[in-house]
């Protein structure tokens, strides 16, 4: 790409360079753009080129059937923020039509139903999509077309950590407005390329995810997006529990070893100086209204 996935300028700079240390171990380079200050992985595998970096059953964002330490640490905190963010949803949406895209497997929109929600989702891989629907009775679609065709409108539409995936980010971005109700609120939960634990971390940092987070977005090049979207961030909420994950992942891509006091102590530091400097959290829900 020549020019900002965000801004569409062309003035752009190296940023730095790192590895998929999850799977491929391949480098990849992630670039900066002068003008809004997005970070863009660049160049990036294309769309039908990246599944291949997606295809490993400990990709558990997909998968819940796998055991050891780190994937019951993250069930519990999955359950832990599941919990967390209906609340969140409950708090800020004035009707009850739910589309959560990238919904994976369902777990979210299943909680949302069971308490009353209209829910529905997005999945484009069909593995997932099919355990959601089957598990759970839930509609899910495979793209967001399929709900502009239907002339759907949702009270909430949310992206857990699922922007930061997404190849065509103008045009998602137009559909989602396209779907949500004038007073619909927009939630998007994205990592902070900003945290303590990402600058500690740096090349190491989990949460930069090469190649599959295509953008490494923080607070200033968030809101500048949130701009170009013309839409407002009404607020910002943390993630607390992220910084432990990320930490305890990146001391295993950094050291090839599980550090769990170190990481732990590292996620305690990190959301320290996160709640000192006002939200700088490993990881960032912001709540947007168009
Ligand atoms: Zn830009």
């Amino acid at each position: 790409m020549k020019n900002c996935p965000a801004c569409k300028s062309g003035s752009i700079k190296s940023f730095f360079k790192s590895r998929d240390y999850f799977l491929s171990k391949e480098e990849f380079l992630v670039e900066e753009c002068n003008e809004c200050g997005l970070r863009f992985t660049n160049p990036r595998p294309g769309f039908s080129e990246i599944l291949k970096y997606y295809d490993s059953a400990d990709y558990i964002s997909h998968d819940s059937s796998r055991k050891g330490l780190l994937t019951w640490i993250y069930t519990n905190a999955r359950n832990y923020m599941l919990n967390k963010k209906f609340n969140i949803v409950s708090a800020c949406s004035k009707g009850k039509h739910i589309l959560d895209i990238g919904c994976g497997t369902g777990e979210f929109l299943n909680i949302c139903k069971s308490r009353g929600f209209e829910s529905y989702g997005v999945e484009l891989n069909e593995k997932p999509r099919e355990a959601a629907i089957q598990n759970y009775g839930l509609e899910i679609k495979k793209s967001l077309d399929d709900y502009l065709l239907e002339d759907a409108k949702f009270d909430c539409i949310t992206l857990w950590h699922v922007l930061e995936h997404i190849h065509d980010l103008g045009n998602t971005m137009h559909m989602v407005k396209q779907l949500l109700k004038p007073e619909g609120s927009l939630i998007i939960a994205l990592p902070n390329s900003s945290s303590w634990d990402a600058v500690h971390y740096g090349q190491f940092w989990a949460a930069y995810d090469l190649p599959r987070h295509l953008y490494h977005f923080n607070k200033s090049s968030f809101a500048k997006f949130a701009g170009i979207h013309k839409l407002k961030i009404i607020k910002i909420l943390p993630q607390v529990l992220d910084s432990f994950y990320i930490s305890l992942l990146s001391e295993k891509y950094r050291t090839g070893k599980n550090n769990f006091l170190k990481a732990f102590l590292n996620g305690a530091i990190s959301n320290f100086y996160a709640r000192k400097q006002g939200n700088a959290y490993s990881s960032l829900i912001y709540i947007l209204h168009a």
